[in-house]
């Protein structure tokens, strides 16, 4: 069955009166790219004042970017390959995902390796839940629980297809990742509630 993008956004949310869904604010947004940009320097590496604008902050549309989100500054994107640097600020979860066939691709292979901190990395196989946490309230949606503990230097390579979601705690994490094309809005996350861009309310 071909994969249907408009799906995602069928799932029905609850909202406060004056909520936006899925949303950031511009100024949320500049501040978290901003202390991406910082951490992504601290670690090493050198990046313009023109590329830390353009650090994309994702929330999902989860409207709890603390929590659930992750920082992306996007160095390389062709047709064939792409290569990003990561910030993922303190206590900061990327939901678990995987990333699917796309017509002909059999879907993205990635490697992630990390620069500065410790990532809890977590993929399918035994439960070595151990150092990480789930998110609270959202524990049913991280169901892979094989734990890497993964400081700088190491690195682990994913096929297409396989779950996995990662965490930072006390510190944040600077990594890389290097993989084929990535086509981000097909990418599928266990929870139902999320949306992959993210929209910016202006004005605010
Ligand atoms: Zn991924």
């Amino acid at each position: 069955m071909p994969y249907n993008p408009l799906k995602r956004h069928s799932g029905l949310r609850l909202l406060q009166p004056g909520q936006a869904i899925g949303m950031i604010t511009r100024k949320q947004q500049e501040r978290a790219s901003q202390q991406a940009a910082e951490m992504m320097r601290r670690a090493g590496i050198f990046i313009t004042g023109r590329e830390a604008h353009g650090i994309e902050v994702v929330d999902f549309g989860l409207s709890r970017l603390e929590q659930e989100g992750v920082q992306v500054l996007t160095l390389v994107q062709t047709e064939r390959i792409s290569v990003k640097a990561l910030a993922l600020f303190p206590n900061q979860t990327e939901p678990e995902h995987w990333h699917p066939p796309v017509g002909s691709d059999p879907g993205k292979e990635e490697t992630i390796r990390v620069i500065s901190g410790t990532l809890y990395f977590y993929v399918p196989g035994e439960n070595t839940f151990r150092e990480g946490f789930l998110v609270n309230g959202k524990e049913h949606c991280y169901t892979v629980r094989h734990e890497h503990v993964m400081r700088p230097g190491d690195q682990i390579t994913l096929a297409p297809g396989v779950k996995h979601w990662f965490q930072a705690r006390d510190e944040g994490v600077v990594m890389f990742s290097f993989s084929t094309v990535a086509r981000d809005v097909m990418d599928q996350f266990t929870d139902k509630d999320v949306v992959r861009t993210t929209k910016i309310a202006e004005g605010r």
